[in-house]
């Protein structure tokens, strides 16, 4: 059975877990460097990036996830997970924000590019490779650029800023901008567990 960790230390934890055990795999809490001893695939939840920056950082978790990282093991972040992920970042409304970051993806992200929590919406999208999903922008990042090994691999149609960057892959990682957790959408984590199992 395959084990993934799910980073467990602010956010939609829980949530996570559980779509990743109802997918028949073994899904573990990573709260400390320990944690990952044996996990395959890890995902990085969404929540408040700040917040779980500092944490990364106070439980000792950046310079293991980057070996993990390095060693191809797949990694999936949403939402904040994709701020995370990212090497730039930016919030639409403060400007730079100079937040810890794990910064493993090239490519560049606006936060809260949506607006505020009143402005979260659920939408349809397509992504490569993955298929089309329903899935909750929830005070949620855009993917304004990806460059190097980065590629933009799905984008969401709003109202009124047009199509929007929601999706980016790099080798064994990949940075979505929204939560398929709370809709209930199974889609990406199958396809991250495949990828694990390849
Ligand atoms: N706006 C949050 C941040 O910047 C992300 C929101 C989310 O993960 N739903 O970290």
């Amino acid at each position: 059975m395959v084990t993934v960790g799910v980073l467990a230390l602010q956010g939609d934890v829980l949530e996570h877990l559980q779509l990743l055990e109802e997918l028949g795999v073994r899904a573990k809490a990573v709260k400390r460097p320990r944690d990952l001893a044996g996990v395959e695939g890890l995902v990085i939840p969404g929540g408040e990036s700040t917040t779980i920056g500092g944490l990364l950082i106070a439980s000792g978790l950046v310079e293991p996830i980057r070996e993990l990282a390095e060693k191809g093991v797949p990694i999936l972040g949403t939402c904040a997970g994709a701020i995370l992920l990212a090497s730039r970042v930016k919030d639409r409304v403060v400007g730079e924000t100079s937040q810890p970051l794990l910064g493993l993806m090239d490519i560049a992200v606006v936060r809260n590019a949506f607006g505020r929590q009143r402005e979260s919406f659920i939408a349809e999208l397509e992504v490569e490779r993955v298929g089309r999903l329903k899935v909750a922008f929830i005070r949620a990042p855009a993917i304004a650029e990806a460059w190097g090994r980065s590629r933009i691999t799905g984008y969401v149609d709003h109202p009124e800023l047009g199509r929007v960057g929601a999706a980016a892959e790099q080798g064994n990682m990949i940075a979505v901008t929204f939560h398929p957790e709370i809709t209930g959408e199974r889609r990406l984590h199958q396809y991250f567990v495949e990828r694990i199992k390849r």
